[in-house]
């Protein structure tokens, strides 16, 4: 007998995960009762509680309500998104933008609309989840090449016979903190007749001339055969996702993108929000405080083996669930909140403390994790 009491198999103690309603003060994170330091956000620039941001969004609400009522292609249409579009093609040196809802709506939405029957797509092991729900959902076929092995990338093209292929990958590994090679993508793009599809969720605002992203650091931003997406919810402390590429690629996509066309448009409060957070990344100040704790962090840390990594994501390997859920309770016993990052989100006996650093941070506060994790690990 099946009903919604046993329709699941239960989940091992280790793996089970838990929704805990976490309330945030700014950088700090209460928690089942305690105050911790959060070392477990990705608003790396501290953007999502500066008193720009969040007065645009107060503004808008005030004159024009909240909700947009509609999807964009009917009547939700703010002025505010394409202003956020414009402005976000020229600071990241694309022809055109297209925001749409989340960064999970804009993977998948697009991997299904570039791709059919006839496509063949190439994805890194380590891309994101919503890369890889994308690639199912479009009905062509997938080939996954091992974490950034380019050789085996490059066989794989070779031997493809399809009609059009993608390379698909993150920029910045969300898991990993390490970076794909840009500029080999592209080459292979070029050589073998491919789209590259770049999904640099935590590069934008982080690396990059200030922030500009990894496109920008590898020289190939605007290139015809590239598509970028990036994340208003990281770096810019607010909600929603971006995709640049060429005029007539973002054309392509506003006549047949389903997530886009069927859902409903982001609240004008967020690209209004989210115009104030790219004023402020534009200006540098809190990229240069982010860079400030990250010099700190790994100065602090040089004894321990951190996962290699230049960006604000910065992993421990711990190896089995078990033992990396216990560093973690005992991180949160010295008031520091950092998860334990365990499989199926990364691969069996890779779990990991992944810890994430921001502008937020105080130099104290980057030193008492440092003390902490050279004591328990
Ligand atoms: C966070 C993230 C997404 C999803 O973006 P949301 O706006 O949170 O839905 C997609 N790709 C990567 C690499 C991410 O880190």
């Amino acid at each position: 007998m099946s009903n919604s009491r046993n329709w699941f198999k239960p989940v091992p103690a280790e793996r089970r995960r838990r929704l805990a309603a976490s309330q945030r003060r700014g950088i700090l994170i209460e928690r089942d009762g305690r105050e911790l330091i959060n070392f477990a956000s990705n608003d790396y620039l501290g953007l999502s509680a500066h008193p720009d941001v969040c007065q645009a969004a107060i503004e808008e609400i005030k004159r024009n309500g909240l909700g947009s009522g509609a999807s964009r292609l009917i009547s939700g249409d703010d002025p505010l998104l394409h202003r956020l579009e414009s402005e976000l093609a020229a600071w990241k040196g694309f022809e055109a933008c297209l925001v749409v809802g989340s960064g999970m709506l804009a993977n998948i939405g697009l991997l299904q609309t570039l791709a059919g029957r006839h496509a063949h797509l190439f994805a890194d092991r380590l891309n994101h989840a919503s890369l890889v729900d994308g690639a199912r959902l479009s009905g062509a076929k997938f080939s996954r090449f091992e974490h950034l092995d380019y050789a085996q990338l490059e066989s794989l093209l070779q031997k493809s016979t399809a009609e059009q292929r993608i390379i698909v990958s993150d920029g910045i590994f969300s898991m990993d903190g390490d970076a794909a090679d840009l500029s080999t993508l592209i080459k292979l793009c070029e050589q073998h007749d491919a789209l590259l599809l770049i999904d640099d969720a935590h590069g934008a605002g982080t690396v990059g001339e200030r922030g500009k992203g990894l496109t920008d650091l590898a020289g190939i931003a605007g290139h015809e055969r590239l598509i970028e997406m990036g994340t208003l919810g990281k770096s810019f402390g607010c909600y929603g996702a971006f995709i640049l590429s060429t005029a007539e690629m973002i054309e392509g996509l506003k006549q047949r993108m389903r997530t886009l066309i069927y859902s409903t448009a982001l609240p004008a409060a967020l690209p209004a929000a989210a115009l104030a957070a790219l004023q402020l990344i534009r200006q540098g100040d809190a990229i240069q405080q982010l860079q400030n704790n990250l010099t700190l962090f790994k100065q602090e840390t040089s004894a321990l083996s951190l996962m290699p990594s230049d960006t604000p994501i910065q992993p421990l390997l711990i190896g089995s669930d078990a033992d990396a859920l216990k560093v973690a309770a005992a991180l949160a016993d010295n008031g520091l909140f950092v998860p334990a990052i365990r499989p199926p989100t990364v691969p069996e006996g890779t779990s990991r403390l992944r810890i994430t650093l921001s502008a937020a941070h105080a130099e104290a506060q980057i030193r008492q994790l440092a003390d902490a994790l050279r004591r328990l690990v």
